[in-house]
């Protein structure tokens, strides 16, 4: 008799693996603590604070090739997409903890500068490394980082919030770091690189953590959901849909967009609108603003920090459906946001 055929992480994907387990990790949790499901976990501290929590890894050969970035951007990165979780939650980071497995030849000179790299953002932001691993590893580089972090209870931002008529705004350009992705992996990326292509590869290599516009946008009431964009919009927006029970629709032509991607695209015939939509890794935050209140807040946010909170689309009452739309019209995009487990 032929054996079933066991069923593999890879035909759940890899937020269906994570609907599949979390549920029995998420009953019965004590009062005021938040679980798996948005960017941190949350937990009740003192008084009206609560701590916020969030780890997350990176993996040799998964999220970063070893002769592709330098040793300084892998430690400043290595703490940035964590702090763009706390961000995430308009929370303020202050603790970190570093764990590594490491092949024994890996040299001490690299790791220095993985460590300057670190030590770099770590000072610009006031979080402290308290604790950690060290490992040995065969081959590979992991790296995982937990990181946590402080904020007031009435200014936590989840992505369960938002409501159908909610205009969704990112804070930052979008595509860029798939942009210096595809750069990276490009053979044909010219030996003499150009200011765009520069502008790209560091956005990938050093992403910045939007911590202040995210305290900045905590404070205010009408931002209803919040989170960081790490996997790509498509995906992001999917997650805020999901734990709010809506829909969504995105104007194409209103995706924020840098000059230098614009460029790029041009001349490597890269699909912006796509890229924009759907390339991971820009680490800005995507939240769901009251209509109602939504100029002023653009207002003010251009006063505070000289750049746009540039409105994309609107959060729709259709559970579960994602439209983009192109000059009013349907559009299909062709490739959707990352998932570790989906080729
Ligand atoms: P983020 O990109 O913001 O870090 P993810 O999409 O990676 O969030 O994860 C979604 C949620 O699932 C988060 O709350 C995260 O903590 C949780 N999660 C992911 N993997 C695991 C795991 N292996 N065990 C427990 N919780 C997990
Ligand atoms: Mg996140």
């Amino acid at each position: 008799m032929k054996k079933p055929k066991e069923v593999k992480v890879s035909d759940l994907g890899e937020f269906g693996f994570i609907a599949w387990f979390s549920p029995a990790f998420l009953r019965k949790l004590p009062r005021g603590v938040v679980g798996i499901g948005d960017d941190c976990a949350v937990i009740p501290w003192r008084g009206r604070k609560k701590l916020v929590v969030t780890t997350d890894m990176l993996v040799e050969g998964v999220h970063f090739l070893k002769e592709k970035i330098s040793a300084e951007d892998l430690g400043y990165k290595s703490l940035a997409v964590n702090l763009s979780d706390i961000a995430a939650m308009g929370a303020q980071p202050l603790y970190s903890f570093l764990s590594v497995a490491i092949p024994p030849e890996t040299e001490i000179s690299w790791l220095d500068k993985f460590f300057r790299g670190w030590r770099k953002l770590s000072r610009d932001t006031r979080v402290l490394l308290l604790g950690g691993d060290t490992t040995g590893s065969r081959e590979k580089i992991v790296i995982s980082v937990a990181v946590l972090g402080m904020a007031d209870e009435k200014n936590i931002r989840y992505r369960s919030a938002a409501r159908p008529g909610d205009i969704i705004a990112v804070t930052g350009t979008l595509g860029d770091s798939e942009g210096g992705l595809r750069l990276i992996l490009s053979a044909e990326t010219s030996a003499e690189l150009s200011k765009s292509e520069k502008f790209l590869l560091r956005r990938h290599c050093r992403p910045r953590p939007h911590l202040e516009e995210g305290q900045f946008l905590a404070t205010r009431p009408e931002v209803r959901a919040m989170m960081d964009v790490s996997d790509g919009i498509d995906s992001d927006l999917r997650r805020i849909m999901e734990r709010s029970g809506c829909g969504a629709e995105v104007y194409l032509e209103k995706l924020p967009v840098s000059p230098a991607l614009k460029n790029c695209a041009q001349k490597y015939r890269w699909p912006l609108e796509e890229i924009a939509a759907a390339g991971g890794e820009d680490y800005c935050l995507l939240v769901t603003v009251d209509p109602k209140k939504f100029i002023q807040l653009a207002a003010n946010f251009r006063g505070r920090f000289g750049r746009e909170l540039a409105a994309i689309g609107r959060i729709t009452p259709e559970k579960g459906r994602l439209t983009y739309l192109k000059e009013g019209k349907p559009y299909a995009l062709r490739k959707s946001g990352f998932d570790h487990f989906k080729k």
